[in-house]
């Protein structure tokens, strides 16, 4: 695995005040609806409350010059799944940092919404394997039960699944008792497939509330919603452009970032693109297999 790593590349950001402008967009959030706890989640325009929280408010300039100290060649051996983790998610900002002599400049891919279309899935898949890259899918119960040989396409191009609820619905209104079948039956769908339960949720519309992090943590899986949203769901900011899609993704760039996608045909076009300019700039990408799981 080669981890391409640009010595000293500063980490610049565009002064043209776009990533102001980017975070306040990236509140109105995936899947058209705000972050977590906002108490709009789905409401329409006005930017979610809750700014304070919001992941990416602060550029946080994370002096990442300095020359990875230790060469440690090979982040993400083969040693999958109990192997020691290398990376930990922040539980408020969902950004990612190592553990201990990990490399830094890393981000983390995810793609939501799926399993939708096999074209457009194999095209993303051949694009992360010409990189090298792992991602996260996080799939919906609904999709997978229409398309279960795609959840066997992701799992055995060495992809990782994730739990993004049955219907798509949001979550933090509803009853344990609903989340519970919401998640469950997703890990049980997956399960039959593939062979294994998923370790990753992410709540539809980053809005789980409470009651979607302790369902989550019961089923033995991390938490997330994200710290750079590509804005690849929002047609008023991307237009479908995957130009747009991947300025987005790169207004918003930092160190251990947690970068939302959705399988949607414009950032299927783009991530070719995307994942050579993360490279250019230094960032490797995070294996899903070793971020670190909660203790179950
Ligand atoms: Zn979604």
């Amino acid at each position: 695995m080669t981890n391409k790593r640009s010595a000293a590349h500063i980490f610049s950001r565009s002064s043209r005040g776009s990533a102001a402008a980017a975070a306040a967009l990236l509140l109105l959030a995936g899947c058209s609806a705000g972050p977590d706890e906002s108490p709009r989640a789905s409401a329409s325009n006005s930017p979610a409350p809750q700014v304070s929280t919001a992941p990416s408010a602060s550029p946080s300039p994370s002096p990442a010059m300095s020359v990875s100290p230790s060469p440690s060649p090979s982040p993400a051996s083969e040693e999958l799944g109990e192997g020691k983790p290398l990376y930990r998610m922040n539980e408020k900002s969902f950004r990612f940092s190592p553990i201990s002599d990990a490399e830094k400049k890393v981000v983390l891919l995810s793609f939501d919404d799926g399993p939708k279309e096999k074209e457009m899935l194999t095209s993303m898949l051949d694009t992360l394997e010409k990189h090298n890259a792992k991602a996260i899918f996080f799939v919906n119960g609904y999709r997978a039960k229409e398309k279960p040989e795609l959840l066997t396409l992701i799992h055995e191009r060495g992809q990782i699944i994730g739990n993004h609820s049955w219907d798509h619905i949001e979550l933090r209104k509803k009853s344990k008792a609903e989340v519970q079948k919401q998640l469950g039956d997703v890990q049980d769908i997956v399960e039959k497939t593939i062979g294994e339960r998923p370790r990753f949720f992410r709540p539809p519309f980053g809005a789980g509330g409470d009651v979607g992090k302790a369902v989550a943590k019961e089923e033995g899986m991390l938490y997330m919603t994200w710290s750079n949203g590509s804005l690849d769901w929002d047609l008023k900011a991307t237009k479908k452009d995957p130009q747009l899609v991947i300025q987005q993704v790169l207004d918003q760039l930092h160190p251990g970032a947690n970068i939302l996608m959705h399988e949607l045909q414009w950032t299927a076009d783009g991530l070719d693109e995307l994942l050579t300019k993360l490279e250019q700039k230094g960032y490797g990408f995070i294996d899903p297999a070793t971020i670190e799981l909660p203790k179950s």
